[in-house]
């Protein structure tokens, strides 16, 4: 079942445009993975987020995984990720027979703690792969700098961060590889969907040819010079993607109004936090979130969210730490008390392009009533 919530957290802004570029996709008989509108979106994102190349695919896991493949990252491998994250940054490491190296966050901007990663580095490390987490841009300074002092690839998980910029530049476009998602819960969607993007040609040619079981391109036969997957977009989403696009600057001005007025409401009152950016970071403020610390703000996280809950607001706590994860118990991955402690008492608010500063009003209201 389907729960209506009065003020949803991350809901998808579906309007008049996209219903005119599906129809036109579909009119076209374009439905699936061949069709003008996939290149069309792969460049419109391209040049939105200034990377030379951009290749669709079926999610954003897929491409994470794709990335990985692209720099020949296997087994014996070792590729570091922050404790706090979407499970989908990491599954792909073990999809590529490497193995996931758990580094804690920074209880700022919750994003990897720079100053750890580099003890996290062993002469099996290949890649760093940082998540810009709810649309908060990690330090990618710091992390490039390591990443080129041991000679590392760095994969951005930018699956949350479309728009979010760092030093005037999207983030996704820092490291060898950028990964975004268009999932129904994204800044922009896709239905399901996603974008790799590199400014590497020969990354961005061999990309395309693995995302369509390496068929050689623009043959008449049926030969495929690598082993592929079927990882491709299709043209109806990437209609509905085109129209996404279209519209993702009014989505980033009323999510920073929004997120804006969180922080004005929320400000001075005691035992609340949210997430920090860094100095010269713009997040897009995907999902804003509050920390609740129970001493000081008089009911801990789970009293908060039943009592929203109760109201028809639907919030989340943050992302279960990869330590905590039934499904990566036997790798014994711990020592990450930052990301715990975030976890414990973090709590999503909602964030939907769609809500008002009346709706907004109102969760804080709920969110400190006594
Ligand atoms: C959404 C998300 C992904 C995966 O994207 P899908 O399109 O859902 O496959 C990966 N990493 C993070 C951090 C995400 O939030």
């Amino acid at each position: 079942m389907v729960v209506e919530f009065r003020i949803p957290l991350d809901a998808p802004n579906i309007g008049e445009l996209e219903k005119e570029y599906v129809m036109r996709a579909l009119e076209s008989g374009y439905v699936s993975s061949v069709g003008p509108m996939v290149t069309e979106f792969e460049e419109c994102f391209a040049a939105y987020v200034g990377a030379r190349y951009a290749v669709a695919t079926v999610n954003g896991t897929a491409a994470l995984h794709l990335a990985l493949r692209l720099l020949g990252i296997g087994p014996g491998d070792e590729v570091i990720v922050p404790a706090l994250t979407f499970i989908a940054t990491v599954n792909p490491v073990v999809y590529a027979g490497a193995t996931p190296v758990v580094v804690d966050v920074d209880p700022l901007t919750w994003n990897i703690d720079p100053g750890k990663v580099e003890k996290a580095i062993t002469e099996r490390t290949r890649a760093i792969i940082p998540v810009h987490l709810y649309g908060n841009p990690a330090d990618m300074r710091r992390i490039l700098d390591v990443a080129r002092e041991y000679d590392l690839y760095v994969v951005e998980d930018a699956t949350e961060a479309l728009g979010a910029t760092y030093k005037g530049q999207h983030v996704g476009t820092f490291g060898d590889i950028g990964v975004f998602s268009f999932n129904g819960n994204k800044v922009i969607t896709t239905g399901g969907g996603g974008m790799l993007v590199t400014s590497n040609p020969d990354l961005a040619s061999r990309a395309r040819l693995l995302v369509n079981q390496g068929r050689a391109p623009e043959a008449i036969e049926y030969e495929h010079l690598e082993i592929g997957y079927n990882y491709r977009l299709t043209n109806l989403q990437a209609a509905l993607g085109l129209a996404q696009l279209e519209r993702l600057p009014d989505f980033l001005s009323t999510k920073q109004r929004n997120a804006a007025l969180y922080r004005e409401l929320l400000q001075d009152k005691p035992g609340l936090e949210w997430q920090h950016e860094l100095e010269e970071a713009v997040s897009n403020w995907w999902l804003f979130s509050v920390l609740i610390d129970p001493d000081n703000f008089g009911v801990d996280r789970n009293a908060a969210r039943g009592k929203l809950v109760a109201a028809g607001i639907q919030v989340r706590p943050l992302f279960m730490p990869l330590t905590k994860q039934p499904s990566y118990k036997h790798y014994g991955l711990n020592g990450c008390p930052k990301a715990e402690s975030l976890h414990k008492n973090g709590l999503n608010l909602p964030s939907t392009s769609f809500l008002t500063a009346e709706d907004i009003r109102h969760v804080c209201e709920v969110l400190l009533s006594r």
